[in-house]
């Protein structure tokens, strides 16, 4: 299960600087958390569990689990211990108190979504988002009685405006999707706490390397894996952390956490699970009941990944900070969305929340609109022309003609993704290498 394990142990041995326990750095817990070494036959490398079921001690142990009164694993639908160490790691990266992985980012989302509303409810959510992420909720939710209100994220007032009685979360990305934009999760965080409901806070443009969305007041924090955490474009994933800092029963809101669950007979998860209370009935109701589990062998291709998430998101930073610059000098560019750059309305927020780096998404306007846009996707070599972000290679993108084209002109102009709109998520290659190639593709527009 996704509790504390190994780190804990080393920390108590290594000392910190007050006596007490250290409390190691990030790119330690991307390297150790959650694993140790297999007990059985000491390997060091996290074994890949890759068994549909485990075996019980004797009929009281199989009781005992089933009524959630012990730990251990049951049926890899619902926990696996590759999986655990996965959950375990992300979970602290975050800083946060506990984490289910799901098959991908959109079913973390959805996990989120049916844990903690019912037909006929109602969140707020940033318009600003992913363009799946759009569909999502604005055309498949409602279908199952959620009402999503899209507001413009840019003035946290506008949440506040769209509040009402049946709200029960507001939603949004940290750094926003297709790129440089940054909201005042702080603020936001104040306008949910005010009335009593979760803030959701999508960190995948991010990642904890850059930003943890929980020192500001967020509540439960989603990622797409499949992205930044994963790294290498090679396995889809998502996960959804709780912070361990959450009061189910100050208010009625919530009657799957604070009442009891007659299920599980009559156990109330939020007293019962304290603060991975959240974590827990995801699992054992949301994930038992719709499935949309983690693979074990993915788990294992993400734990590759994360193990360099600090490395390669400070190299996808730096470069993408070489390309805006270049970019913003460029006779063919009309303007460059990166708060990297003094030019983006973003800056100061950039300075506040993402001291490390801007990240490594972001989107320019060329000179020609759509049709540009288009030639110069055609055009490229080294850039790959997919719908993907987040992966080692420098990846180019014309969201008008691809990821955002369900949606009408409005919401394409809402969403950031007019028609001259160019999405970059800058790999981690030699960044004179990314440049050489914009530059002899802008030539040809
Ligand atoms: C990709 C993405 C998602 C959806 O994740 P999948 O793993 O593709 O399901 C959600 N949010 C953001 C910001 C994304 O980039």
């Amino acid at each position: 299960m996704s509790v504390r394990t190994n780190i804990d142990e080393v920390t108590s041995n290594v000392p910190g600087e007050e006596g007490g326990p250290r409390e190691f750095g990030i790119s330690t817990i991307a390297v150790h958390a959650g694993a140790r070494p297999d007990p059985v036959t000491g390997a060091r490398q996290t074994p890949i569990y890759q068994t549909t079921s485990f075996v019980f001690d004797d009929s009281e142990h199989a009781a005992e689990l089933f009524n959630l009164q012990t730990f251990g694993y049951v049926y890899s639908r619902m926990t696996n211990p590759t999986v655990s160490v996965f959950e375990e790691r992300i979970a602290q990266l975050e800083g946060g108190r506990g984490a289910v992985a799901a098959a991908s980012g959109h079913a973390a989302q959805f996990l989120a979504a049916v844990s903690l509303m019912e037909a006929g409810d109602e969140f707020i959510s940033s318009r600003n988002l992913y363009g799946g992420s759009l569909t999502q909720f604005g055309v498949s939710f409602p279908k199952l009685g959620w009402k999503c209100h899209f507001v413009d994220p840019t003035d946290p007032e506008n949440f506040e405006q769209a509040m009402t009685d049946r709200v029960k979360f507001i939603f949004c990305e940290g750094v926003a999707n297709p790129g440089g934009i940054i909201l005042d999760i702080e603020r936001i965080s104040e306008v949910a706490n005010k009335h009593g409901v979760l803030l959701i806070v999508d960190n995948t443009l991010a990642s904890p390397y850059l930003l943890r969305p929980f020192e500001w007041g967020a509540d439960l924090v989603i990622h797409s894996t499949t992205k930044f955490i994963g790294g290498h474009g090679n396995t889809m994933g998502g996960i959804l952390i709780e912070s361990g800092n959450i009061d189910w029963f100050r208010n009625d809101k919530y009657p799957g956490m604070s009442k009891p669950d007659n299920a599980y007979h009559g156990l109330t998860f939020a007293e019962t699970f304290g603060d991975f209370g959240f974590t827990m009935r995801t699992r054992m109701v949301a994930l038992r009941d719709y499935g949309a589990t983690l693979y074990p062998t993915a788990a294992w291709n993400l734990l590759q990944g994360v193990e360099t998430l600090p490395l390669r998101m400070q190299r996808h930073c730096d470069n993408a900070q070489a390309v805006a610059e270049w970019l913003e000098k460029h006779p063919k560019v009309n303007w460059v969305s990166y708060p990297g750059l003094k030019s983006s309305q973003f800056y100061e927020l950039g300075q506040k929340y993402l001291p490390r780096g801007k990240g490594g998404v972001f989107t320019f306007g060329i000179k020609g609109g759509f049709d540009a846009g288009v030639k110069l996707i055609d055009c490229v070599e080294l850039h790959s022309h997919l719908a993907n972000i987040g992966d080692t290679r420098s990846l180019i993108l014309h969201p008008a003609s691809t990821t955002h084209r369900q949606l009408t002109d409005e919401q394409r102009e809402s969403a950031g993704a007019g028609p001259d709109v160019v999405r970059l998520s800058v790999g981690i290659e030699d960044v004179e290498d990314i440049i050489a190639d914009l530059e002899q593709a802008l030539a040809q527009t």
